[in-house]
């Protein structure tokens, strides 16, 4: 079998792939095909750090075409890189020159919106605004929202277990997931398309393939729950005094609501001082000086307390747990409110940032914060932390600035953000997966046995080893 792995001589490795771009123009078409600079000038997105480098970029338009195509790569030896809306923050889209890229752009089919089983049909290269919009007109809702909705697909998102602000109410992407079709590295497809909330029949093979990242199969075709939109929201911006009243807040207004809390989202006060400091479009809502903000937002039905939700937060200002609040009147104020919480890019005025997306038990999480906070500056005098996230489903979210960041400097950090992780029982990823960007620190949040079961079931489901090689964890490694 020829391989077209970098100890092949040269001469081998590009007859074989020529061989091999002939098999896939015949499965796709020419126009399904792309080589060379059309491949090269192509967007990389937002996660890579360089350009294009893979030669061959294959965009089949049905799961046959998948198949076939994966067929003939697995045939060859040649390694297989998924593209989705390439939105993905830790290089898991980066392709070599010697691998193949298979875009799922043209695979962009609504099939259904079934307002009676109240699931979406799609195909894995649906956009998710576009699902958004097509489930909205149906009268329904799309549950998970992230912020890159305008580009993120429901394959790529499905292949990261997307969450993002309503993970507190809906869950994420695995909450989700009714059904899915996926191609093996073989080319075998696996069709668990049902969309029953219940069939405990054996093994439920679709989380296997959430969040794989692309190792363990493609994803085709998707069946997602959809749910009734909520009669309304209410959404008020709080301050509060300390950490420990973060959390009795979350509880409270939680129960206060019945349950129906859509999004609980922190600011520490660095952070709300940059987003609402000019540069910054946003002017701050409340004052600057309070140690903690939250974005609070809760689904409220047509019931008798219309405002149950004012009324509570009014009794935890007199208990001291709030000490300021304001409310959003209509969806201008609310849609002001999520940009301020959303407009992370300000942070880069204040130099180059490292982004860490990490989770933990909501009460180790100031601490952690604060801890991290002074041993960051104790040895980087001038460095900065901004910390921020969706704190109701402990997910915190960092950004720090450290002067004349080098890769020593780079590996110091990862181990004073990461390493205090395993003793916490936290994890090095709340979202964004592990890529090749997070790949030494999976052993901090999966214990070496969860470790060689991945590796036993990448060895069933792709031998040859050609599907998103590198990703998540080495193959040929001993342990971690
Ligand atoms: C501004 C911004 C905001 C974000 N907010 C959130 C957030 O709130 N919550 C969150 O969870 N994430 C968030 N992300 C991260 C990112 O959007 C998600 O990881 C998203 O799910 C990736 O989808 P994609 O289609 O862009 O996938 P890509 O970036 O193209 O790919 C991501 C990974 O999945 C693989 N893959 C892609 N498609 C398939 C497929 N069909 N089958 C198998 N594997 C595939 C790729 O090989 C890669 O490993 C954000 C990113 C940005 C840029």
């Amino acid at each position: 079998m020829a391989t077209l792995g970098n100890e092949q001589p040269r001469a081998d490795a590009r007859e074989a792939l020529a061989t091999l771009i002939d098999v896939l123009r015949e499965i796709v078409g020419s126009s399904g095909l792309l080589l060379d600079d059309d491949v090269r000038a192509r967007h990389v997105g937002m996660g890579s750090r360089t350009s294009i480098q893979a030669r061959v970029l294959v965009r089949p338009a049905s799961t046959a075409e998948v198949s076939a195509v994966l067929a003939a790569c697995h045939a060859a030896g040649v390694s297989v890189i998924p593209h989705g809306g390439l939105t993905g923050l830790v290089h898991g889209t980066d392709a070599q020159a010697h691998e193949v890229i298979l875009s799922l752009e043209r695979m962009q089919r609504i099939e259904a919106v079934d307002t009676t089983q109240r699931v979406l049909v799609a195909e894995a290269g649906v956009i998710l605004e576009q699902a958004q919009n097509a489930v909205a007109a149906a009268g329904l809702l799309l549950p998970v929202d992230i912020g890159a909705r305008g580009s993120a697909t429901l394959g790529g998102m499905v292949a990261t277990n997307a969450g993002g602000n309503r993970v507190i109410c809906y869950g994420m992407m695995r909450d989700n997931l009714r059904g899915l079709e996926v191609v093996l590295a073989d080319g075998t497809v696996l069709d668990s398309m049902n969309a029953l909330v219940k069939n405990n029949s054996g093994y439920d093979l679709k989380h296997l393939f959430i969040g794989s990242e692309g190792t363990l199969g493609i994803v085709t075709r998707i069946v997602l729950r959809l749910c009734e939109p909520p009669a309304g929201r209410r959404v008020a911006l709080v301050a509060v005094p300390d950490f420990a009243a973060v959390c009795t807040l979350l509880r409270q207004i939680d129960h206060a609501m019945d349950g129906r809390l859509l999004a609980f989202e922190v600011m520490w006060q660095d952070f709300y001082h940059a987003v609402t400091t000019p540069p910054a479009l946003a002017r701050a809502p409340l004052p600057q000086h309070y140690p903690f903000y939250v974005l609070v937002e809760a689904s409220v039905g047509d019931d008798h307390q219309p405002d149950r939700f004012e009324d509570t937060l009014g009794t935890l200002l007199d208990a001291g747990i709030v000490v300021d609040a304001t409310f959003c009147k209509n969806e201008r104020e609310c849609a002001a409110l999520w940009a301020l919480r959303d407009d992370v890019a300000q942070l880069r005025r204040f130099g180059p940032l490292v982004a860490y997306d990490i989770s933990l038990r909501l009460a180790d999480t100031g601490h952690f914060v604060e801890t991290l906070r002074s041993m960051i500056a104790e040895r980087w005098p001038g460095a900065r932390l901004w910390a921020f996230g969706h704190l109701g489903d402990g997910n915190v979210h960092l950004a720090v600035n450290v002067p004349d960041l080098d890769a020593q400097r780079r590996a110091e950090l990862d181990a004073l953000v990461y390493a205090p992780l395993q003793a916490l029982r936290g994890a090095a990823s709340a979202e964004h997966c592990i890529g090749i960007e997070k790949k030494p620190w999976l052993g901090v949040s999966r214990s070496p046995a969860e470790v060689n079961v991945m590796r036993s079931l990448k060895q069933v489901l792709d031998p040859k080893g050609v599907l998103n090689p590198g990703r998540v964890f080495d193959i040929e490694q001993g342990g971690i």
